[in-house]
């Protein structure tokens, strides 16, 4: 049995892990790198999976980072079978195709200087019609329904209360009572979100791939969201003001609605609008409605009361282009709800481009901002940026909730895994920068969890 790690090895983006057995091959996602444009871009592009002669993709869910690259991988000639829950392969099919416009995009701007400089032009990473190519290959799956992906390996998806559809997956080589259990955890959600069912304890396993985002860091206090939310909101009709929330499409934005329906509902959501304004979440919304089998209790008791869990008489949802540059021009209060999450593209841009320079309103960030995007400058409370190339000032307030997070701290990952302590056999630490990796190796160690490996890019382990 052999295991190589492609992508997500001492960082967090670009999952990609390949497992050899039996002759047969199968991998653990097919994520995008992301960062630096030129670099990621090349990274992408020089994909090292062995594309042709893979059997198997077993998806862990739909975010970019885990599903984004599997463009390239038919491209190079994967005719394998991709699995995935349903609900994933339901959101892939809108998020990748977006993720090709993106693609598509973001060369048309880089070939207009290079056709000014007589340069040839680059081709997309992948475009939306090579994006959607790849739909037919995807098998949809059941948590807790054993399948096989060969005679001899039969592979279990659990809950990972992350987003939806989102699973852990493990892998049985050879059945029976003597057969060798490979998890993956893909990425560890947390216990009493709303919306998901708690993440699958972890089971004793011979080798563990586990994600460590958060391997040394614990989340914010037990400060309720609402809390800090709620002056906020406050404040804003007081001033009259706008609120524009820069959110991810998938899992933030519908996180979000589902906490100012509940505070409608408890009749504590002040007096103001809220739009929620990016085709993507509108279609992904969608995606979220038509799939209660991965809801949890509290969320189907709301259906079984003919409540909309997403959705209230003050919400409205904008797909129209028209629709959402009107908002510009209507007076406060109103919260906008908008992508992208990192304000690196998207109709946010114009929101913020109409709200930054107007003291009475507020950007609220409620995601990680990486390096180098404008939501990071706006968080570093930057005086000026840039937007759409135009300079503004930023006189509005900009506030941060950091307690949305869907991966798991820390010690939300060590309680995960309780069970299995003492019954570990490898442990393989992806998915999380370098001092993230290393604190939780540290924790594991201490806790007298022997052959913890933090792999780097590239290296196969025999086992
Ligand atoms: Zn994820």
């Amino acid at each position: 049995m052999k295991l190589t790690f492609y992508g997500a090895a001492r960082t967090v983006t670009g999952s990609a892990h390949l497992l050899e057995v039996n002759g047969h091959s199968v991998l653990f996602d097919c994520g995008l790198h992301q960062g630096k444009r030129k670099e990621a871009f090349e990274r992408n592009r020089n994909l090292q999976i062995p594309a042709d002669t893979l059997d198997a993709v077993l998806l862990s869910h739909a975010h970019i980072d885990h599903s984004g690259n599997l463009p390239t991988l038919v491209k190079r000639g994967f005719r394998g079978t991709i699995y995935a829950t349903s609900a994933t392969c339901d959101l892939c099919s809108i998020m990748l195709p977006d993720s090709g416009h993106l693609h598509e995009q973001d060369v048309e701007f880089v070939n207009k200087k290079r056709a000014r400089l007589g340069k040839t032009p680059f081709e997309p990473l992948y475009t939306v019609d090579e994006a959607k190519a790849v739909i037919p290959y995807f098998q949809d799956v059941s948590y807790e329904e054993p399948f096989k992906v060969d005679e001899r390996t039969e592979v279990v998806y659990h809950d990972a209360g992350h987003i939806l559809g989102a699973a852990m997956i493990e892998v049985r080589v050879d059945g029976g009572a003597g057969a060798r259990r490979i998890v993956y955890s893909g990425d560890v959600g947390r216990a009493a979100q709303p919306i998901l069912r708690d993440p699958w304890p972890l089971s004793p396993n011979d080798v563990l791939i586990m994600e460590t985002t958060y391997g040394g860091r614990r989340h914010e206090g037990a400060q309720r969201i609402e809390e800090k939310l709620l002056p906020i909101l406050r404040k804003a009709v007081a001033q009259r003001g706008k609120i524009v929330i820069p959110s991810f499409s998938v899992g933030r934005t519908q996180h979000l609605v589902y906490i100012l329906h509940t505070l409608w509902k408890n009749g504590e959501l002040p007096p103001m609008p809220v739009y929620v304004d990016s085709p993507l979440s509108v279609n992904a919304t969608e995606v979220f409605r038509r799939h209660p089998e991965c809801y949890d209790e509290e969320t189907l008791a709301l259906l079984a009361r003919r409540e909309d869990p997403f959705g209230f008489a003050r919400l409205a949802y904008v797909r129209d282009i028209q629709e959402s540059k009107a908002l510009n021009d209507r007076p406060g209060p109103m919260v906008i709800i908008s992508a992208s999450g990192m304000c690196e593209g998207g109709r946010v841009l114009h929101h913020l481009a109409h709200a930054i320079g107007d003291a009475r309103n507020t950007i609220l960030i409620i995601g990680f901002q990486a390096e180098h995007t404008l939501g990071r400058q706006l968080v570093e409370k930057r005086p000026e940026v840039k937007i759409y190339g135009e300079r503004h000032t930023v006189r509005a307030a900009v506030e941060t909730i950091n307690a949305f997070s869907a991966h798991a701290d820390q010690q939300e990952l060590l309680d995960w895994m309780a069970g299995a302590m003492g019954r570990l056999g490898m442990v393989f630490l992806v998915h999380g920068e370098e001092t993230q990796s290393v604190a939780f190796l540290n924790e594991l160690t201490a806790r007298g969890v022997k052959n913890v490996i933090i792999p780097h890019e590239g290296q196969t382990w025999d086992l």
